[in-house]
């Protein structure tokens, strides 16, 4: 299945989908998913609704659709252009990336630029580049030349970066955050046998506050539920294993909690099952306790009267820059671990 999972994912990370926009990414699942489920529907907010039919009790899975990026918020008369982040940014690794502007006329190439740093003072280059001290160059000298390619107040930005093969299974590119759990989700269904009806969904603006997983959350009503995403492994250098414990192809992590407990506190029966159900068939599953970040399940678990939940995370180095890095196996064994998983009913 590895190469198959590649490829997808390879697709996935290299389509655009800032928090807010979407579309491209939709349509790729929707592609891979018509065949395979009941009913695919898109809510008002933006979230893709794919159902199996079952039996009265349902599960939802979650995966955020979009990623981090930015918006256009002013064009000066030379035609830079200023910008907004969407999302958890760390100001350092935008400055000098390739971007794409997805403007009215379709996509535009432009550059982040920011003063050189061979006229830095020594404070400055120490204290590193700020957001504000950035502006994007996508070649125009006028703001009617910028005009005229198609970007405007509001137009959305993505990092331009091709996914690559790395070694021994590993690949890297952007939106990994959450590509990966995307990936993770549209496997699980295409190969989904389950006596449960599992609503599988694509939620929207998870990067600027778990929009989306809180309305289709609510409108679904679940038994329970499993967000997928991403988390940071501790087993390169810079990080140390007590901080984060997690390493890189050694499986899915199950989250107990994260946040230290002002995310998600899981469900402890939602942990239970998928532990027994990893134990029984042989799944490797490594278990985290969070200290910092959240995932979608933090919505969930608190709509209506609280949803039981937990996250199935993929570990996965540098997140939230355009050179995320992760294994392909761990998503793979995260599918078998659904698949399996959905054949039994949770003890909550
Ligand atoms: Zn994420």
């Amino acid at each position: 299945m590895s190469d198959v999972v590649k490829e997808l994912l390879k697709k996935l990370s290299n389509a655009h989908g800032v928090s807010g926009s979407e579309g491209n990414v939709y349509e790729i699942i929707r592609k891979e998913l018509r065949k395979y489920v009941d009913d695919i529907r898109e809510d008002t907010l933006g979230n893709l609704i794919a159902t199996k039919k079952g039996n009265k009790f349902s599960v939802m899975l979650a995966a955020h659709m979009d990623e981090i990026g930015l918006m256009v918020k002013f064009i000066d008369e030379k035609g830079f252009i200023r910008f907004v982040t969407l999302g958890g940014w760390y100001a350092p690794t935008l400055y000098s990336q390739r971007v794409v502007l997805h403007g009215t006329k379709g996509k535009v190439p432009g550059v982040i630029g920011g003063k050189p740093v061979h006229l830095m003072e020594e404070d400055e280059r120490k204290k590193g580049v700020r957001v504000e001290d950035m502006f994007i160059d996508i070649g125009a000298r006028t703001a009617a030349e910028v005009e005229e390619l198609g970007v405007e107040i509001g137009t959305p930005v993505t990092i331009d970066r091709e996914f690559t093969e790395l070694a021994n299974g590993r690949v890297s590119g952007k939106a990994f955050d959450n590509r990966a759990g995307v990936a993770l989700l549209i496997k699980t269904m295409q190969q989904l046998e389950s006596p449960f009806t599992v609503y599988s969904v694509f939620t929207v603006q998870e990067e600027v506050g778990l929009k989306g997983a809180r309305t289709s959350a609510f409108s679904i009503d679940p038994d329970c539920a499993v967000a997928t995403d991403v988390t940071i492994p501790g087993d390169h250098p810079g990080v140390e294993k007590k901080d984060a414990a997690l390493e890189m192809g050694k499986g899915p992590s199950i989250t107990i909690i994260d946040s230290s407990g002002r995310g998600l506190i899981a469900h402890p029966g939602m942990v239970r099952w998928l532990k027994s159900v990893a134990a029984a068939h042989d799944i490797p599953i490594q278990m985290e306790v969070g200290a910092g970040g959240t995932t979608d399940a933090t919505a969930i678990h608190l709509t209506r009267g609280g949803i039981p939940s937990t996250t199935l995370s993929v570990p996965a180095r540098y997140i939230h820059s355009p050179v995320e890095v992760l294994d392909i196996h761990d998503i793979e064994e995260g599918v078998r671990l659904l698949l399996e998983a959905l054949k039994v009913k949770p003890k909550l």
